[in-house]
């Protein structure tokens, strides 16, 4: 399958420096920052660096150093923000892909919510 990577999305931007972000982590292959227009209280984003415009892209190309950088780098946010369900009320984990999963940036992401009780996704 042939991917298509805009390089000019804004994700790419902000790996590249030109657009200032709230990071809460950087890693080798991973950047963490909060997201601009919070949907929670805790609302944090984590990026692959690699040019990956949605999950399936990432997770059949990707090395194995990429892949577990950023599930490790996920599980560390949710760690420094104090989310985990052993010890506070636990989060949601979403990465939407593509037209039907309503993505508006091409660069693979993963979203972290928290901090308040979300409504159900699933009936
Ligand atoms: O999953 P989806 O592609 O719809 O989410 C993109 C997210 O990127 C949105 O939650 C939006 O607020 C966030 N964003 C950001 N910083 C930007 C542009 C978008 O955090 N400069």
């Amino acid at each position: 399958m042939a991917y298509q990577y805009d390089d000019q999305n804004i994700f790419a931007k902000i790996l590249r420096g030109e657009i200032p972000n709230g990071t809460v982590l950087e890693t080798d292959h991973c950047l963490a920052f909060r997201d601009i227009a919070p949907q929670a209280p805790d609302h944090v984003l984590i990026i692959p660096k690699g040019a990956y415009v949605n999950f399936d892209h990432f997770a059949n190309n990707a090395s194995d150093a990429e892949i577990l950088d950023w599930v490790h780098t996920i599980g560390k946010v949710c760690t420094l923000l104090g989310v985990c369900p052993d010890e506070a009320n636990g989060y949601r984990l979403i990465a939407n892909s593509g037209k039907h999963g309503v993505q508006d940036v091409p660069h693979l992401h993963a979203h972290i919510l928290a901090g308040r009780m979300l409504g159900r996704m699933l009936p």
